[in-house]
């Protein structure tokens, strides 16, 4: 069986973006199981030679904060049970936010491969917006602009590593 990688990160950060990108012009497949794969979407990806499913989290979020981080957490919770990797996703434009650190402490619990990548740097000046998300004891940050296509290259060879 084909590998499964999950995007999993906040509202608003290019899970999204980075999912149709990765997908490219395969056919997205809904999984419409209420309460178990409500909001998920699969598609078949490849890299190089690997190939692989993706899985893109999220939906559609609207809600009060407390919502909106139980679901996220509900999420990545459902993404560690189902995927052999995780791509996090975070926004190098905002940092890092509280959000993102109780994201990371979940999918660093468990012990899933994990990579970092911190979208939005549509440019290379941009670069620096990578460094304070060491601090999410994630190990390297990877810069990418999901909307641009750059830096998808270096992440997936780091995901395909992982698994
Ligand atoms: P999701 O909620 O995490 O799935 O995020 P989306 O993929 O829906 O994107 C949220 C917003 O961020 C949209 O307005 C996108 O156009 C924007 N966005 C996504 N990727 C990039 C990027 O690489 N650079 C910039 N500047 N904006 C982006
Ligand atoms: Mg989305």
């Amino acid at each position: 069986p084909k590998p499964v990688v999950a995007i999993v990160g906040r509202p608003n950060v290019g899970k999204s973006t980075l999912f149709n990108r990765l997908a490219g012009n395969r056919i997205a497949i809904v999984e419409d199981r209420p309460g178990v794969t409500r909001d998920r979407i699969y598609a078949s990806s490849e890299w190089l030679t690997h190939q692989f499913h993706i899985i893109d989290t999220g939906g559609i979020e609207v809600g009060s904060e407390d919502e909106i981080l139980f679901r996220i957490r509900e999420q990545a919770e459902l993404a560690i049970a189902e995927a052999n990797a995780i791509i996090f996703v975070a926004d190098g434009k905002e940092g890092v936010t509280p959000a993102d650190q109780e994201v990371a402490q979940i999918l660093f619990r468990s012990r899933k491969p994990v990579a970092l990548a911190v979208n939005k740097v549509d440019n290379p000046d941009q670069i620096n917006n990578i460094y304070s998300f060491y601090e999410l004891g994630l190990g390297e940050p990877f810069a990418i602009s999901a909307e641009h296509g750059t830096g998808i290259g270096d992440l997936l060879d780091q995901v395909m590593a992982d698994i």
